[in-house]
């Protein structure tokens, strides 16, 4: 009865259900409140029922079904980029038409109901989050939420290509810390990688956010035959400019040009080979993230793993990811996904916050990645879910 609700109010799609039929025979929390009078929403120009209007906002926890409780919410604000990175996407990106988009409002609507919901991290990342227009005007309204106390981190990943000039509106808006993927310090490499990208572009842009007095983190992914003879270069190099590091295993999410089995390097089997060269020493440090860091004796930085493939870190797993429809994703490898924008736009606040209540039913265990599988964990690329 719940899933035909679900139905009805267009939350749930055709194409997880086995996986919602599966957990909701185990589900153990009380069923959703679906109030068909309750559809009030502060951004419809209808004006809302007298009787609606006094709703009380749900402010309960986001916990899922096996205990972990949300904390983050990484946005993808974009699923446009100016590059065309080959692990992340293929050469002709069919990307969505603009009206498909949720608006800033929408954006930070639902970020409102994360937050009064015990989200206190939110990253913006896309495709390139830059490159959306005004994009700024979103980083400064959810700055405040920082400055105001609501959030403790609003952050950002970014290929680095706007850096030279956002960096110090990022940090008047309230950014402390970003991560810039950087595969390469190799200018021709680079070009070969990103299929548009600049070298020089990113280095100054990286150079312009470590002036303005952002904390830089750069993410690598680590490829067997592409990057692999590189990993010590970049390793010194970002500790010599004070950047912490992270390698990332490379991951089967949609088709892409690259042979992902041929280019995959474990990363356990990486580490053991820098032990053998550097000390390193494991450290507490979480950015709330997935990455296991480690702190390098002889450069006096860090360097953090995430191991998607080698290691599963699901069990702790605290987030959750909402692409730039609305869509959001309760695992980067799996389908499941609930419709926030439908949810917002037919039913306002008290939609959204059924549909956080459903995310958490929804939310699976794991991932289920296997790089020598022929066929993509999913078919949708990084750039939609967002990193
Ligand atoms: N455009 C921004 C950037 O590149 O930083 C943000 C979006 S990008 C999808 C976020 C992160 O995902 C980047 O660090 C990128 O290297 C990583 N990424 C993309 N596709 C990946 C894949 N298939 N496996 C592992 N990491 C991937
Ligand atoms: Fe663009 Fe980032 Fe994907 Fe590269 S990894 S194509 S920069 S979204």
């Amino acid at each position: 009865m719940l899933r035909d609700k679900l139905h009805f109010s267009g939350l749930l799609d055709p194409q997880p259900v086995t996986t919602f039929a599966l957990r909701t025979s185990v589900r153990t929390r009380a069923p959703l409140n679906c109030n068909p009078k309750s559809s009030y929403n502060g951004f419809m120009t209808s004006a809302a029922p007298d009787s609606v209007q006094s709703r009380t906002p749900s402010t309960a926890p986001l916990v899922d079904d096996f205990g972990r409780q949300v904390s983050y919410l990484r946005i993808s604000v974009t699923d446009r980029c100016d590059f065309r990175c080959t692990y992340c996407m293929a050469e002709n990106m069919q990307f969505l038409p603009r009206n498909e988009v949720l608006s800033f409002e929408e954006i930070s609507t639902i970020a409102s109901r994360f937050i009064a919901r015990g989200v206190r991290k939110l990253r913006l990342t896309g495709g390139e989050p830059l490159v959306r227009r005004d994009i700024m005007d979103l980083v400064r309204v959810l700055g405040r939420r920082v400055s105001e106390g609501d959030l403790d981190e609003l952050t950002l990943t970014t290929n680095g290509s706007q850096l030279g000039r956002f960096a110090d509106e990022l940090v008047d808006a309230g950014v402390k810390r970003i991560n810039v993927s950087l595969d390469t310090l190799d200018a021709y490499k680079f070009s070969e990688i990103t299929r548009r990208g600049r070298l020089e572009q990113v280095l100054d842009g990286i150079a312009a956010a470590d002036e303005a007095g952002l904390a830089v983190k750069i993410n690598m992914v680590a490829m067997k035959h592409v990057n692999d003879d590189e990993i010590i270069d970049m390793l010194k190099w970002a500790h010599g400019h004070g950047y912490d590091l992270t390698l990332i295993e490379g991951m089967p999410l949609g088709e892409v040009a690259l042979d992902r089995n041929d280019n995959y390097l474990p990363l356990k089997q990486l580490k053991d080979e820098l032990a053998g060269q550097f000390t390193l020493e494991r450290l507490s440090h979480s950015t709330g993230g997935p990455a296991r860091y480690f702190s390098v004796k002889e450069t006096g930085g860090r360097i953090g793993f995430i191991t998607p493939m080698s290691h599963n870190f699901c069990e702790s797993c605290n987030r959750v990811r909402l692409t730039c429809t609305g869509q959001l994703y309760m695992c980067l490898g799996q389908e499941d996904r609930v419709d926030l924008r439908a949810a917002l736009r037919e039913r306002g606040e008290d939609g959204l916050d059924e549909a956080l209540d459903l995310a958490m039913i929804l939310k699976p265990k794991g991932h289920d990645f296997d790089v020598a599988r022929a066929a993509p964990a999913v078919k949708r690329h990084m750039s939609v879910t967002g990193g």
